[in-house]
């Protein structure tokens, strides 16, 4: 689940990482309460305007602008607001239709007393898999895109591995200080910055901090800039307050309804729907489909309870994607019985009508061959397969 920057924000100044302060606003005249609140705590009309949606590159696009006065701060609100801001990081990228913007951060400028008197780093910490620990990634080149960076100056993007047994360690946060080339009152704040933060990734259950740029102002002080946070779905449990955090209107509508359901659905750009139990299975259904001559539409796994109900429930989901040409059902009966899942199929068939694409069914394990038979004798558009070959044989019959 990814947080708005405002969001990821608040969750850094809870743990004490200094931060830009600002507020978050949906409308102009929230956005002018909050600049007036800035201007009277600051003495500076100095802000900036940020939208607030799950995309970097905002500022690219247009959705960061700095304003100098009242005025100025209710135009570029007004604008900023309600706009479909297109980045490099939105669907479609700067071609695409762009994201809706339903809120903006109004923020005290944090670029004092001037941008040629601060420098922009970049700081991330995330997992990695092959290390099989955190690593903080840091780079003296911060607020332009870490990609180019790592492309083209490979050697100024350190990184530095956290043992999970010790944690972060002091002379750790004192050697990215270091090679940020911070001395004096900037790397004590750096050391305290790179500390603070990683308690808060480890305290979230985080698994992506990116704050780019994290900014040395003109008094030494270091602050986040912008803040890119995702959590690990899977420790949500155990953090109610961030779990409301959740907005799902910048998430895939046909996800969210599949989560409702309880069903691990993740929409692709194929042409072939799949419904499969297990995420191994699953993916090894996706190889089928591709060496099948198809592309997979989805991803979906139904879980070890691929009754009736959920059958449909995912039937429904696989149907909304208008590009879905052929629909493989893959499930192996292994708690579930074969028998079970085949009535379910064939009643969700029967409860929904017309379908309108084949659909091919192949069922493995307990009553499989029971299930191939409720199927064949169903007398629907339903083709079954027991080998994963006549399976794929088909879906090449169809795609082709
Ligand atoms: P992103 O484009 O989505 O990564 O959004 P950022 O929050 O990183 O903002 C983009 C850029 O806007 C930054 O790199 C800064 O150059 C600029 N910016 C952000 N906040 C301020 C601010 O308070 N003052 C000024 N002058 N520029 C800012
Ligand atoms: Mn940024």
């Amino acid at each position: 689940m990814n947080l708005h920057e405002y969001q990821g924000k608040e969750l850094l100044h809870s743990y004490g990482v200094a931060i830009q302060q600002g507020k978050v606003a949906a409308t102009v005249e929230e956005a002018a309460e909050a600049y007036q609140e800035i201007v009277d705590r600051t003495g500076s009309k100095f802000a900036v305007v940020k939208a607030q949606i799950h995309a970097g590159g905002r500022g690219k696009g247009g959705g960061v602008k700095l304003v100098k006065s009242m005025d100025e701060l209710k135009e570029k609100a007004g604008d900023i607001l309600g706009m479909m801001l297109k980045t490099p990081q939105t669907p479609g990228g700067m071609e695409g239709p762009g994201k809706l913007v339903r809120k903006i951060l109004v923020a005290e400028d944090a670029y004092i007393p001037s941008p040629d008197e601060c420098d922009e780093f970049y700081v991330s910490v995330l997992m990695d898999r092959e290390k099989k620990c955190n690593v903080i990634v840091y780079s003296t080149e911060g607020g332009v895109d870490i990609e180019t960076v790592a492309e083209e100056t490979p050697h100024l993007v350190h990184k530095e591995y956290i043992d999970p047994t010790l944690g972060l360690q002091g002379f750790q946060a004192r050697k990215i200080a270091f090679n940020l080339g911070l001395s004096g009152k900037a790397f004590k704040e750096m050391n305290r910055f790179i500390s603070s933060l990683y308690k808060a990734f480890v305290g979230s259950d985080a698994s992506l901090f990116e704050i780019n740029p994290c900014t040395k102002r003109g008094d030494d002080s270091i602050i986040a800039v912008d803040c890119k946070v995702t959590l690990d779905d899977n420790a949500l449990f155990r953090h109610k307050d961030l779990a409301e955090m959740r907005d799902t209107g910048e998430e895939d509508p046909t996800e969210v309804e599949a989560k409702e359901y309880g069903l691990n659905y993740v929409q692709l750009d194929g042409n072939v729907g799949c419904m499969v139990n297990g995420a191994g299975l699953a993916m090894a259904t996706m190889d089928i489909i591709k060496l099948s001559g198809g592309e997979p539409a989805n991803f979906l796994d139904v879980g070890g309870t691929a009754d009736a109900k959920r059958v449909e429930q995912a039937f429904r989901i696989i149907l909304k994607d208008p590009e879905v040409k052929a629909i493989l059902i893959n499930i192996f009966g292994g708690i579930v019985r074969c028998d079970r899942v085949a009535q379910g199929v064939v009643d969700a068939y029967k409860n929904m009508g017309n379908i309108g694409v084949p659909i091919i069914v192949r069922l493995q394990g307990t009553n499989a061959d029971i299930a191939k038979k409720i199927i064949d004798e169903s007398g629907l558009a339903v083709h079954s397969a027991i080998l994963l070959q006549e399976a794929a044989d088909l879906v090449k019959e169809v795609v082709s």
